[in-house]
């Protein structure tokens, strides 16, 4: 057995060729000129998207190893909505590195310190020395203008990123909100909507809108009889017994009515009975029905309406526009009023549904990078500056940590300049004389170079106004390098018993 077997098992190669394929499979999609994937499944069902972690969720991976880079991109993704093909890279590249390292015979654990200690190193230099401070309104527009560039949704790079903004700076974080599409126009006639837009099974009374709204947690019909329980009655009690749970009903649809005396429109999560709509609808109220929790909810954040627990306890309705309108072939009900709301929602439109899918993906990213930005203030500039200044800081202090590790410090520096190099090369442009042209002009004092994707060589990001939120960054770099060294731990790969 040779030095070198000795030291990488099957195990290992077999599961850093399956990271490296996964990664390779997204790095044609990084940065601004990076190509779309088409993919397609069994059934014929179509997906175009520019998505990392799209990509990732619908590729079919058995791999243990591959399963695990897949992970990573979700991981990123949950975390800052953004930045999860640069993680996948830069994780199949640092495993890529770790075989060279193998090879010159070092044991898998030395590499790992070495990553570790390469990744607080970067980390720090991040925050102290190449994060900047939020500017503001101006950032805030470049953050997310950089999210969507390479993206369908640069049709409409300016009123996008308007739009993003306005909407994180009205909700203060991106889960507050919500995102419709309805196809039909272009991306540019898409608006926000300071309010809530419902599509439920709802009874239409009138044509005109209403003014006032009542929210119930629960519905209005009669009470599930108890299985299997059998009784004997005579048809004259049958019909009582039917008059007195609908009496029932009305009995607790009249504390609707008393709430709503000029008519009103009433959302209940749960179903209502016919007649009772029947019997609201001779008082001009509505009725929305089996609304999901969620979008009561918001309903209630959007209008500042209480929720009712059930109708008994309705004691007064909510002031709130409501107006019904046909998009493609669905009713909606737009719910709005004057209350200071931290809900907003985004009505996207688009030549299609294929679009309009990737279009809502795109905005998910640039909402998040946005609020990212907004509540946690740093970023730094893109076009993967940030990975190049890491690796240049990285190696002139690798040879501080002394022994074998600073092999793995140098190796992990190489590793972050993909980012570059890849946005470099998916634009047509030669990625080695791009890394060693930014190396240059960062030691010459031009600390904020990237890549120019139109013209090749480089050029100040700052010009371009390409900028990311810091976090993004640094929680790619630690994600990379986390799963990197779970990956270079593992040994062997055992079946394990199925589950009884
Ligand atoms: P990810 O899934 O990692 O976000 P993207 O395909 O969205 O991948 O590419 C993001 C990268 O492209 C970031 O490093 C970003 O800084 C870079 N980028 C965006 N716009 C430009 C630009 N105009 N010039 C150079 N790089 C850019
Ligand atoms: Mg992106």
């Amino acid at each position: 057995m040779t030095e070198i077997e000795s030291n990488k098992s099957k195990a290992q190669i077999h599961n850093i060729r399956a990271a490296k394929t996964v990664s390779e499979t997204v790095k044609s999609t990084l940065g601004p000129m990076g190509m779309d994937k088409l993919m397609l499944d069994g059934g014929g069902n179509v997906i175009v998207t520019n998505d990392g972690a799209t990509i990732l969720r619908e590729l079919d991976v058995s791999h243990p190893g591959g399963k695990m880079i897949v992970e990573v991109a979700k991981t990123q993704e949950s975390l800052c909505y953004d930045g999860t093909t640069s993680t996948v890279i830069l994780a199949g590249q640092l495993l890529a590195n770790s075989e060279t390292l193998f090879e010159r015979g070092l044991h898998p654990n030395v590499i790992c310190r070495g990553y570790h200690e390469a990744t607080q190193m970067a980390i720090k230099y991040l925050e102290s020395d190449i994060s900047l401070k939020n500017e503001g309104r101006e950032t805030l527009l470049s953050v997310a203008k950089t999210a969507i560039t390479g993206k369908t949704l640069e049709n409409a790079l300016d009123e996008v990123a308007e739009l993003c903004v306005a909407a994180v700076e009205r909700t203060g974080d991106a889960d507050n909100v919500k995102v419709v599409s309805f196809p039909g126009g272009s991306l540019a006639d898409s608006t926000l909507y300071s309010g809530c837009i419902i599509n439920k099974d709802y009874v239409l009374h009138s044509e005109e809108g209403y003014d006032e709204i009542v929210l119930v947690n629960t519905g209005l019909e009669e009470e599930k009889s108890e299985d299997n329980v059998q009784v004997q009655i005579d048809v004259k009690s049958f019909q009582s017994y039917k008059a007195s749970g609908k009496n029932t009903l009305i009995d607790k649809a009249k504390h609707l009515v008393a709430a709503l005396p000029n008519g009103g429109v009433v959302f209940t999560r749960d179903a209502v009975n016919d007649f009772v709509c029947a019997h609201l609808k001779k008082h001009n109220i509505m009725v929305a029905r089996r609304v999901p929790e969620s979008a009561l909810r918001s309903l209630s954040r959007a209008t500042g309406a209480m929720i009712y627990q059930t109708p008994d306890e309705v004691v007064e309705s909510t002031h709130a526009g409501v107006v019904r309108e046909k998009r493609n072939d669905v009713w909606y009900l737009f719910v709005q009023n004057d209350y200071d709301s931290k809900e907003a929602t985004l009505i996207l439109r688009g030549a299609t549904s294929h679009t309009l899918d990737e279009v809502e993906r795109g905005f998910d990213d640039a909402l998040g990078v946005v609020s990212l930005v907004l509540n946690n203030g740093e970023v730094v500039v893109g076009g993967g500056n940030a990975y190049a200044r890491m690796a240049s800081h990285l190696r002139q202090h690798a040879a501080l940590v002394g022994g074998r590790a600073q092999m793995a410090i140098e190796a992990f520096a190489d590793a972050l300049e993909i980012i570059p190099s890849t946005i470099a090369e998916n634009a047509g442009h030669d990625p080695l004389d791009t890394i060693l042209a930014m190396r240059h002009e960062i030691l010459q004092g031009n600390r904020e170079v990237g890549p120019n994707v139109n013209e090749g060589g480089v050029i100040d990001m700052r010009v371009l106004g390409v900028y990311e939120p810091t976090e993004l960054i640094k929680q790619a770099v630690l994600s990379a390098s986390e799963v990197t060294n779970s990956i270079l731990r593992i040994d062997d790969i055992i079946a394990r018993r199925p589950n009884q």
